[in-house]
């Protein structure tokens, strides 16, 4: 499979579902071949989204991590990709924003699971319902050490270079990455963790929609302010306890939180 790294450039912003308009949304599932529960209940999920919906919308870290499109082969991403494939080829719309893990998940990995990547945040329209969906990440402003990084790895010449050096060594760079990650993660006072209600309140002002649906944090709720409604979606884990994940399915007119 030929690599391309221009998938990283322009997204489309916003899409428009008709149809039978129902979505499935969910994000954080975090797939990885020690996780082989999780990947079943996310194979049982994007068939229940194929028979039920007209569109799943993945809204991040997907993948535990992402080396580049030239690893589309290894054993945590391969049946992942044949799953979305096989429902996209029976008529399933399936879309696919970066999370913090994924994000250099490029027009290889696009094409090969026949997904459409979105910009994010993203504008979902689901007949009269008009959300804005996003991973969450950027909304997370006070852990500022995090934005900093978010900055630097989002930058495409630093996207460029890291994408020269050799998948082995890709691989032994986002090992080292994780573990400090595992390390701030445990000594970083929860509240920076979590997004700035201000953040929050920029988005349903700027965008014009009294609905927000993002991941993330791992952090599933829901949340109801003056300007709108804020769904938190869970991240996925059946390998161990305490297990959980899910996501939400958005019609013309509700939204319901499903287990996975
Ligand atoms: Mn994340």
């Amino acid at each position: 499979m030929t690599f391309q790294l221009s998938a990283l450039a322009e997204l489309p912003s916003a899409i428009s579902l008709e149809a039978r308009e129902r979505v499935f949304l969910i994000s954080d599932l975090h797939l990885w071949q020690d996780r082989p529960q999780t990947f079943e209940r996310f194979r049982a999920c994007v068939e229940r989204a194929r028979r039920e919906a007209d569109a799943l919308v993945i809204l991040g870290d997907l993948f535990e991590y992402w080396a580049g499109d030239d690893d589309l082969d290894a054993s945590a991403i391969a049946p992942v990709i044949a799953t979305l494939r096989a429902a996209a080829d029976a008529g399933l719309l399936i879309t696919f924003m970066h999370g913090n893990r994924d994000f250099l998940a490029g027009a290889s990995f696009a094409r090969a699971a026949r997904l459409r990547m979105l910009a994010d945040p993203c504008l979902i329209q689901v007949g009269r319902q008009r959300l804005l969906a996003s991973h969450g990440d950027a909304l997370c402003t006070d852990d500022l050490e995090y934005q900093r990084f978010r900055a630097q790895v989002r930058d495409p010449q630093w996207q460029t270079r890291f994408l020269a050096q050799p998948l082995a060594q890709r691989h032994a760079i986002i090992a080292d990455l994780r573990a400090r990650s595992e390390d701030r993660k445990a000594r970083a006072p929860q509240a920076i963790m979590d997004v700035n209600d201000q953040a929050v309140a920029d988005w349903f002002e700027r965008y014009r929609v009294d609905l927000l649906v993002h991941g993330h944090t791992h952090r599933p709720g829901r949340h109801v302010s003056g300007q709108g409604t804020r769904w938190v979606l869970p991240d996925w884990e059946y390998d161990e306890t305490p297990q959980r994940g899910g996501g939400l399915i958005v019609d013309a007119k509700t939204v319901t939180p499903f287990d996975a």
